[in-house]
């Protein structure tokens, strides 16, 4: 018999595949552990989470109640017991459908959807299926964090065009053009903006989809803040540009409905020329499926009646409270020495924040500008390097209203003390 020293001895065969590894600061769990670690613990006072958009943190952000009794009841019912198809319960793509076409020029179909655990695993599908040795695809940036990783994963070449703080952080066209050649498959977009809280006008979106016909790409539009908008411009779905490009939207209900742990999404083709199908690439997503996971039959079961049956109620609370946050947060950073807003959000539940390092005495970048707050002031803001932008900030907003107060007046003391004197 082997003893226990003989085992720690043994050198075994296998490690972990270090292909996985990312630098921290590159994902924003990554970017919050580092930021947690640094929190001062004898601080009696709450943290405040301005940097990650979870406000199903806060009483004031319960979801609908019908929306907790449809999944009570699918639970209960025997019906959703087994294995859903790997595609999603027809229901639930029918619900979906309905959904997203009630904004539509042209319906969609059941067909078109397929359920997917969240808006983040249906990013990675359609990445992982456009993926190849010599494609490229474009994403914004600053951008969130996971497209350009998965997308790196996927084995496709990243390539960044910017977003232009000075118009509302606009794509600008002319560098999705420089950028584009014949390996480019596709431009990612994020409406409404995650990380800036912008939202794309009808014009701008149709510009969009021109560029991407000039260039024969298709348009993957992350719609997982559809509808949480609060200022001029109305949200406007892309698959209404779909006669002009191919597009792919991807949709959750964890935003909208704030259950970010129940995990149910959808990616949705909008292909009514058939340019998708024609190139394979609905038969790739169909293929992706046969070998991935999905989400619950009883969170399907119950997704037909979340959609449909949820009041006008429920939203337009909510987002009462997302845009009285917005406002606060928008005009309290207006005061803060250091800090600038270029735009006021008018969508999702975060805003970009530009940072004057020159004002400063010991703050060297981003990064070390959120350490030392999480550790003097217990707030923990993501550093724009983790969204492609450094000496920027990425502020949430969407917290309990007496939190955010809380946390701008904690976020000025800090700017004020590290400020060098006049
Ligand atoms: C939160 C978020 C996601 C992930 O959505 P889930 O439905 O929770 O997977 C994807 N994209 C953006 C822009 C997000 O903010």
């Amino acid at each position: 018999m082997e003893n226990s020293t003989t085992l720690t001895k043994n050198k075994w065969g296998f490690r972990g595949n270090s292909d996985l590894k990312v630098e921290p600061v590159t994902t924003i769990r990554g970017a919050l552990t580092l930021l947690m670690s640094n929190l001062n613990v004898s601080d009696g006072r709450p943290v405040i989470p301005m940097s990650v958009s979870e406000p199903s943190a806060f009483p004031c952000f319960g979801t609908a109640q019908v929306a907790a009794d449809a999944i009570a009841e699918a639970v209960r019912s025997p019906e959703f017991n087994g294995y859903p198809p790997t595609e999603g319960i027809l229901p639930a793509r029918r619900a979906v459908a309905e959904y997203l076409s009630e904004y539509l020029p042209t319906k969609l179909s059941p067909d078109d959807v397929f359920m997917t655990l969240g808006g983040h695993q249906a990013g990675q599908i359609i990445l992982h299926v456009l993926g190849g040795s010599k494609s490229n695809i474009l994403i914004p940036r600053p951008y969130f964090p996971y497209v350009d990783v998965f997308a790196q994963k996927a084995n496709l070449e990243v390539r960044f065009f910017n977003l232009l703080p000075e118009k509302n952080w606009e794509v600008d066209l002319d560098s999705v053009i420089a950028l584009a050649d014949k390996n480019t498959v596709a431009m990612f977009i994020i409406n409404p903006g995650n990380p800036c809280g912008n939202v794309f006008t009808y014009n701008h979106l149709k510009k969009v989809a021109e560029t991407a016909r000039k260039l024969g790409i298709l348009v993957i539009s992350d719609e997982v803040y559809g509808h949480i908008v609060f200022g001029e411009n109305p949200f406007v779905p892309m698959g209404v540009f779909a006669s002009i490009t191919p597009i792919i939207t991807l949709g959750s209900i964890s935003k909208r409905w704030m259950v970010p742990g129940w995990r149910i999404g959808w990616l949705v083709t909008h292909d009514p020329d058939g340019i998708l199908k024609e190139h394979g690439i609905i038969t790739s997503i169909k293929q992706y499926f046969n070998l991935s996971s999905y989400p619950p039959a009883f969170i399907q079961g119950a997704l037909p009646h979340i959609l449909a049956e949820t009041k006008d109620d429920f939203f337009s609370k909510t987002l009462d409270i997302i845009k009285e946050s917005a406002i606060s947060c928008y005009e309290g950073i207006k005061d803060v020495p250091g800090l600038t807003c270029p735009t006021r959000p008018q969508g999702s539940m975060c805003v970009m924040v530009k940072l004057d390092i020159s004002v400063f005495e010991d703050i060297k970048d981003d990064l070390d500008f959120c350490l030392k707050l999480a550790k003097e002031e217990s707030v923990i803001i993501l550093p724009g390097v983790s969204v492609g932008l450094c000496n920027w900030l990425r502020v949430t907003f969407a917290i309990d209203p007496l939190y955010l107060k809380d946390g701008i007046k904690r976020l000025k003391s800090f700017c004020v003390r590290h400020s060098k004197r006049a």
